[in-house]
């Protein structure tokens, strides 16, 4: 089952301890407490990871605070900051397999998806910011203040870097979603402490690795391992921080939102999501089924923007969940590393059971199971693709975020239905409609409160396509221009001469 790991992977697990990466070095925590690294596909443990304390996150703030102030990052000529993204981008894409294999022990996904979504991914997005180095803009502008007589003004706005940035990431694409912030916080002259999710460190200590050796100069981009409550929770009330980028649930966005308060740092907070899929009656049904099913069970249906409610027209609400169902049983569930796999474990034991106890809430509630809905009996934190019938759009299993795969589809009448149950959670990340009738498409579009609505598409991302939020999935945007500009702060200056 194990397959044949990259030599740069084998010599990595080879070693006796996984450090963190503080000022350029490899730096043990100061405590003795340490975290397990455990497979999902087998519940072995493949790695302990030290758990950073307050003072290893003072060390670490420390760093990148010094690197930002005096060191060359943000001095750097723009065209050189991008020639080291690029050179890193160049590294993460050598490395695709390795950190592809390593994602997937201690993710589980599928072995494929981690080199395409996360280590090529990643790759794309350090390439994609690395273009913008060069290419952060100021203004100047005409003001009507009076001036004495014989002299005039010019005034202009710099665009700055905001300072050292807290990035904290979670666990279902742990590579891709660092390089969401630390490629555009690096673009834009800051420097970076990383902290990610317990459950996924090491892939994270590979990435800040290949940063060194592209030549990022030391403390720029600092790597924490620890968990939330003690590492997490310290970096983000650390005073020596600018900004904080989260990702990750909208209960942990809650905490982060109210300790940054305290020293009013600056926060973006990339949260959860419930996002409704609206299946019209003149869709392409075929197409709109694998699409639904491509949306919900792709990476266990562990992704933000999961179409995890489908609407679909009454008349036609039987056949496309059918479809759906069938698309389902038809997945081939296995490790990651099993090339015919369409369906891996889920991340943890704990978090298996999580999913497990929403399935049995929504049995409870009266939701129909059509389909799935049990543990794989084998070793591992394998799930069925799982589908619900309801009537009923205030079920738990509708309203809350379960993020496993587990869909539940709801018959609806027409575009005022479909909106009004659509728009009916507090969730409000991402959605898609499936229609051929572009009048219905715009109705919708209008109507949808989400940060992305996809038109006869599952939702997917793009370096330049921004992504975040309406409601409780967040605040800012991240990826595009607005991803680059929210690591960035102004200067409005006037000058008269
Ligand atoms: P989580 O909130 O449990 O943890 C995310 C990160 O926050 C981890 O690194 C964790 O250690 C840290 N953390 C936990 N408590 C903390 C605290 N008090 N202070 C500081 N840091 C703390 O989320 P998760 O289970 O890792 O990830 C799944 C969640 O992430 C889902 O809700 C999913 O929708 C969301 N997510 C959102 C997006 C998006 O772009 N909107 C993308 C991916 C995942």
């Amino acid at each position: 089952m194990m397959p044949t790991l990259t030599p740069r992977l084998q010599r990595f697990l080879d070693r006796n301890s996984h450090s963190m990466i503080i000022d350029g070095d490899s730096i043990a925590v100061s405590s003795d407490q340490t975290i397990a690294v455990v497979n999902p596909a087998t519940e072995e443990v493949i790695a302990h990871v030290g758990l950073a304390s307050a003072g290893d996150v003072d060390r670490a703030v420390s760093s990148a605070r010094l690197a930002f102030d005096n060191g060359p990052w943000r001095t750097m000529a723009p065209m050189d900051r991008e020639r080291i993204l690029l050179r890193f981008a160049d590294l993460v894409e050598e490395q695709a397999d390795s950190l592809a294999q390593l994602i997937t022990l201690e993710n589980g996904k599928l072995v494929g998806q981690a080199r395409s979504s996360d280590a090529i991914g990643a790759s794309k997005t350090l390439r994609y910011y690395a273009g913008w180095a060069t290419k952060i803009e100021g203004s100047t502008l005409d003001l009507s203040l009076k001036q004495k007589p014989g002299k005039q003004n010019f005034a202009f706005i710099r665009r700055e870097p905001v300072g050292v940035v807290a990035a904290i990431v979670p666990w279902n694409f742990p590579v891709s979603i660092a390089a969401w912030k630390i490629a555009p916080a690096l673009a834009a002259g800051c420097t970076v402490v990383l902290k990610p999710s317990e459950e996924t460190p090491l892939s994270a200590l590979m990435l800040g690795e290949l940063a060194l050796e592209a030549g990022m100069p030391a403390g720029v981009l600092n790597v924490l391992t620890g968990d939330g409550a003690t590492t997490g929770a310290a970096l983000v009330a650390h005073p020596g921080i600018d900004k904080v980028t989260f990702t990750g649930s909208t209960a942990t966005g809650k905490q982060i939102g109210k300790s940054a308060m305290d020293h009013l740092t600056g926060i973006s907070l990339e949260l959860g999501g419930k996002s409704p899929v609206v299946v019209f009656d003149d869709a392409d049904f075929e197409e709109a089924a694998k699409g639904i099913a491509a949306g919900i069970f792709r990476n266990q249906g562990q992704v933000c923007v999961a179409g995890s409610r489908v609407y679909i027209q009454k008349k036609h609400f039987d056949r496309v969940l059918q479809d759906v169902c069938d698309l389902g049983k038809k997945m081939r569930i296995s490790h990651g590393f099993d090339p015919d796999a369409d369906l891996g474990p889920l991340v943890s034991s704990q978090h298996l059971e999580r999913v497990k106890s929403y399935i049995g809430k929504g049995v409870e509630e009266g939701a129909v199971l059509e389909s799935g809905g049990k543990q794989v009996a084998r070793t591992g934190y394998f799930l069925e693709p799982t589908v619900f019938s309801s009537e009923d759009n205030q079920k738990v299993i509708i309203q809350e975020e379960i993020f496993g795969p587990v869909l539940v589809g709801v018959p609806f009448d027409d575009i005022e239905d479909a909106l009004q149950k659509a728009n009916d959670t507090p969730f409000g990340l991402s959605s898609s409609v499936w229609t051929q009738n572009i009048n219905t498409a715009h109705q919708m579009i209008d109507g949808l409160k989400a940060g992305w609505v996809f038109v006869n598409a599952p939702g997917r991302s793009d370096p330049n396509l921004p992504l975040g939020g309406y409601k409780q999935s967040g605040i800012g945007r991240e990826l595009g221009r607005q991803g680059l500009y929210q690591f960035t702060t102004t200067k409005s200056v006037n000058i008269v001469y």
